[in-house]
């Protein structure tokens, strides 16, 4: 099963914008790239921090930008009125789901615990064959670099095989994060295929 082609990214970013001007920076260049490059936007829906940045540069680009968000967030008036469409679901479970299903790729710029858990629930997901679409860390300031030694770490251990480990592709350029898209193989290996029964 290879990628097919890729037509819509879905972004995982921060709430907040961080403590460094080069993520807010990182999200609006990220934004400007898909839309130059013709690619559809899949995100949260919110419109506060690299969120909210990341949709309004990929809008100003030209993208379109499809919003998944709980209604729990649009109560409390967090949403994005601005885009391309916003879709409503009932639950955080729902709009993992969904943002899946609407995208072909995933990028994870710096965030904090719903960036991980969005990627890390997407990576699980390819990891057992429910999809075979690729996955990216944009490691902006090198802010993913403790996490990256600690999955090298999990694979030392045994507890990540490598070729799960290497389905994560990590880039510092958006765009040459975006063209590893393109030629993403997922691993022939399905987590408990050929398991190890020692
Ligand atoms: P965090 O990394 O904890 O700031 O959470 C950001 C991620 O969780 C985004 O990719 C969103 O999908 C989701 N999220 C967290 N807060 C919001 C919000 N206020 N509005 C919309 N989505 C949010």
């Amino acid at each position: 099963m290879s990628a097919g082609a890729i037509r819509r990214v879905c972004v995982f970013c921060g709430s907040n914008t961080g403590a460094q001007g080069d993520y807010a920076a990182a999200a609006a260049r990220l934004g400007v790239l898909l839309g130059e490059r013709g690619l559809g936007v899949v995100y949260g829906g919110g419109n506060v921090g690299l969120m909210g940045i990341l949709a309004d540069a990929a809008l100003a680009s030209g993208a379109e930008v499809i919003g998944v968000i709980p209604e729990k967030l649009v109560a409390v008036e967090l949403a994005h009125r601005g885009l391309s469409e916003l879709r409503v679901v009932g639950s955080m479970h729902e709009r993992k789901a969904l943002m899946a299903e609407l995208a072909d790729a995933f990028i994870a710029l710096p965030g904090g615990l719903g960036t991980l858990d969005e990627l890390f629930e997407t990576w699980t997901w390819g990891q057992l064959g429910y999809h075979g679409k690729p996955c990216g860390l944009l490691d902006v300031g090198r802010y993913f670099g403790p996490l990256i030694a600690f999955l090298d770490h999990a694979v030392a251990e045994g507890f990540i095989r490598p070729e799960h480990r290497r389905m994560i592709l990590v880039e510092t350029d958006p765009a040459r994060l975006l063209d590893r898209f393109s030629g993403y193989e997922p691993p022939r290996l399905g987590k408990w295929l050929e398991r190890d029964t020692r």
